[in-house]
């Protein structure tokens, strides 16, 4: 199988680190232009230096904004008016304690992690539909299915976006658009590996060993015993975007390292 995306304008939400970037990477390899998206103009500056040395031959575009606010969402939608491929993965987590959280936590990650996709979405698929084709992936995450308890409120922001993109999957039905979720596990994207590198320092081990302390602890039931790579995870999307994914759509997909103990 060959995966040919050229000619498909992909939009990659906070893809200058990470899962994000990886995707944007794929996606690119694959033929398609991409929208680099981050927060800050340098990130931005440096992960499109950076992709456009690897493939001097891919069109990328970059756009600054803070996409956990309205005005944000719209400043993307009013740089880029049309895609064909969008991937909402820009979110975060903070594993602060339930009884400490104040509301405005709770709403903050609401706003980044799902409301980012839904404005997202809003303005993109219309667009789709009339053409007929496009690919819509939300990245969440198998903390969407088990809940972790050290972040209740990521776990519901996760459950959220597979609530969301079932329902735009419905939505959308046989127009030519798929909308799919993806689950990664454990992954050493630039946060996490972050995380474990300093855990590593001050305990210190190795990040690979505070890697499998972390596994053992948190997630015992991993499959494969270490980390996903961010290349892995994006493997998935740029699958779930290609022309070849068209009877796939409403799905939760899993790059979970068999995290979920679950078959479907
Ligand atoms: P990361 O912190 O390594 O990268 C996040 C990217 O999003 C960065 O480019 C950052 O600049 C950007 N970003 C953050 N806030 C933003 C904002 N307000 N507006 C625009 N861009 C913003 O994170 P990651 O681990 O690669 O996570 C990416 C996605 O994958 C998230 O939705 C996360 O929940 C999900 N996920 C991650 C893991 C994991 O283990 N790393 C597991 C499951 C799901």
């Amino acid at each position: 199988m060959k995966i040919e995306l050229k000619g498909r304008k992909a939009i990659v939400t906070g893809s200058t680190a990470g899962i994000g970037r990886a995707i944007a990477e794929g996606l690119a390899r694959a033929g398609a232009s991409v929208v680099i998206n981050g927060r800050g103009e340098e990130r931005v500056a440096t992960a499109l230096r950076e992709l456009r040395a690897l493939l001097p031959d891919v069109d990328f575009v970059g756009v600054v904004a803070d996409l956990s606010t309205p005005e944000g969402s719209a400043a993307l939608a009013a740089q880029v008016n049309e895609a064909d491929i969008l991937v909402n993965n820009a979110g975060t987590a903070h594993p602060n304690g339930f009884f400490e959280q104040e509301d405005s936590e709770w709403l903050d990650l609401f706003q980044l992690n799902v409301m980012s996709g839904v404005r997202a979405a809003r303005h993109y698929m219309p667009g789709m539909v009339k053409r007929g084709w496009g690919r819509v992936v939300f990245i969440s995450s198998e903390s969407g299915v088990a809940i972790p308890k050290e972040m209740i409120d990521y776990g519901m922001t996760k459950t959220a976006q597979l609530a969301v993109s079932r329902g735009l999957a419905e939505l959308v039905g046989g127009s030519g658009v798929t909308v799919n979720a993806v689950l990664p596990g454990p992954t050493r994207s630039e946060i996490l590996g972050n995380w474990m590198r300093s855990t590593a320092e001050e305990q210190g081990i190795s990040q690979e060993e505070a890697e499998r302390n972390f596994l053992k602890t948190m997630r015992p039931t991993t499959l494969i015993n270490r980390f996903t790579t961010t290349e892995e995870v994006a493997n998935m999307v740029v699958y779930a975007c290609s022309e070849q994914s068209s009877g796939t759509t409403g799905a939760a997909l899993r790059v979970d390292g068999g995290v979920i103990r679950a078959i479907p």
